[in-house]
């Protein structure tokens, strides 16, 4: 083991809410060690490419309003704040659009920010790529370092006046999410680095933190069933966003969620059905007005029915609704029951009253042909995780501060709860009150 260190900012994790505060930490003066576990820095972030969250505290509480209305205001409130940040690094940063439909924010360009924070920190202190951590260490009841290691068993410790937790959650653990999302969640795949596997949550929970809220959910979106889902590059191109105007059908060929309210919570929704997959359907209407047009402003449209089809998807095209009665038999859904349901959503659709309804998109489906492909849920981040405060202080099951420890991004836990509205803008904003807390813990200590 070699000699200790001791520095102002020991961070876990090389992704959006790790770089950021170790960047900003060590522009402010503080001396910065940051430990990543893969063999780069950048995590999910580095695939991810809008900042964005809800325009104001209202929206974030009514699209998100299970969520911790403290941590989710902080989001908001800090938004522009960050974005400065960002725009001072020399980052290009493209002009606002609106995202998810009540969400507002700017495309980035993420390899250039995360590079631009690595810059950073390397010039004050050390980035350590293909490290982890061992054990946080604790005198006194607060967290004062920790003892970290490598691949080759090397190991160091490294003490520390702060100690951010910023490893991405644990989305990439199956027995974590079948805990703590749902039990068919085992088998989730995964649309995120493979890295996040709960490092953060143990090393937290291992000095008292509280972790919540449960049953909080996780951000996904849908996608094939059947298709290979490992090459990070292709997550958004094999991801069906427009199934929020197409019709979902579970095992019984019945509709079972409002699908119009977003893609992100139909990937909740199919989850709860049996053995979490769903038929998506969808006329030529909704393929030509949605699917080839592009998500948010700025973004490639693709035929990612072709894409699936090519890779091996459950897919098929019919030529009208009474073609659902032939409905392959090795799929398992009911081909009369789905034809029926379809003719009677449409019905519905014609007399306003769709069942569930259709809050954002009544429109039946009336042109033909149809486009049925079989998708399933898969995961990004998850939405619990160790309590916080608006400091990105972590908090013990009485909401004690535990001195020392911070954690920001998926590893923090309540700001969305089963709803979303920006996995970066909530990493970076956390990320930066961490750097704010340690620089204020070293000008106390100083
Ligand atoms: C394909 C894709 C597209 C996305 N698009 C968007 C988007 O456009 N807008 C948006 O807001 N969000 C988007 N997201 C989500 C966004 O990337 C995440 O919300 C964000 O990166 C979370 O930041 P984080 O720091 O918590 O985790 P990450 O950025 O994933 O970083 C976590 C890091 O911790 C490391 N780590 C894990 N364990 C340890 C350990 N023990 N020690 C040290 N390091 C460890 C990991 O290797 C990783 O580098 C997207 C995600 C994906 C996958």
């Amino acid at each position: 083991m070699s000699d200790s260190d001791s520095v102002d900012l020991l961070v876990f994790g090389g992704g959006m809410a790790g770089m950021s505060a170790a960047a900003r930490a060590s522009r402010d003066g503080a001396s910065v060690v940051l430990v990543e576990k893969g063999q780069a820095i950048g995590g999910s972030a580095m695939y991810a490419g809008f900042i964005w969250t809800a325009p104001t505290v209202e929206v974030m509480r009514e699209v998100n309003p299970n969520g911790d209305m403290a941590l989710s205001a902080e989001v908001v409130e800090h938004y522009d704040g960050a974005m400065e940040w960002v725009h001072s690094l020399g980052v290009h940063v493209a002009d606002p659009v609106t995202v998810l439909g009540y969400g507002r924010g700017s495309q980035t360009d993420m390899a250039n920010y995360l590079l631009a924070c690595e810059r950073l920190v390397r010039e004050h202190g050390e980035v350590l790529t293909g490290w982890s951590a061992k054990r946080l260490l604790i005198e006194d009841g607060a967290v004062v370092g920790a003892e970290i290691e490598n691949g080759s068993g090397e190991q160091r410790v490294i003490h520390a006046r702060s100690t951010l937790l910023a490893t991405g959650g644990f989305g990439g653990d199956p027995t974590l999410r079948a805990e703590h999302i749902h039990p068919l969640a085992e088998n989730l795949p995964l649309r995120a680095n493979t890295n996040s596997v709960g490092d953060g949550l143990r090393l937290g929970r291992s000095v008292g933190a509280a972790f919540g809220p449960a049953n909080a959910g996780f951000y996904g979106h849908l996608i094939p069933s059947k298709v290979a889902y490992t090459n990070p590059y292709e997550f958004t191109d094999l991801t069906f966003y427009h199934s929020e105007h197409g019709v979902l059908l579970n095992l019984e060929g019945k509709r079972f969620c409002d699908e119009t309210i977003g893609d992100h919570l139909n990937t909740l929704s199919v989850l709860d059905q049996p053995e979490a997959r769903a038929l998506l359907v969808y006329d030529q209407r909704v393929h030509d007005e949605w699917m080839m047009a592009p998500y948010v402003e700025g973004v490639e449209p693709l035929d990612k029915f072709q894409l699936a089809y090519r890779r091996g998807a459950r897919a098929a095209v019919a030529d009208d609704i009474e073609e659902f009665e032939a409905l392959p038999e090795e799929w398992g859904y009911p081909g009369e029951v789905s034809r029926d349901t379809l003719l009677e959503f449409n019905r519905q659709c014609e007399t306003g009253t769709p069942s569930p309804g259709r809050k954002l998109d009544a429109a039946p489906l009336l042109t033909p042909p149809y486009y049925i492909i079989e998708v399933i849920p898969a995961i990004t981040f998850t939405f619990s995780g160790l309590s916080i405060d608006t400091q990105a202080r972590v908090l013990d099951e009485a909401g004690e501060v535990i001195p020392g420890l911070l954690a920001a991004g998926a590893d923090a836990g309540g700001v969305f709860n089963r709803a979303y509205a920006g996995g970066l803008a909530c990493a970076l904003v956390f990320g930066l009150q961490a750097a704010a807390t340690a620089t204020a813990q070293r000008a106390a200590s100083a």
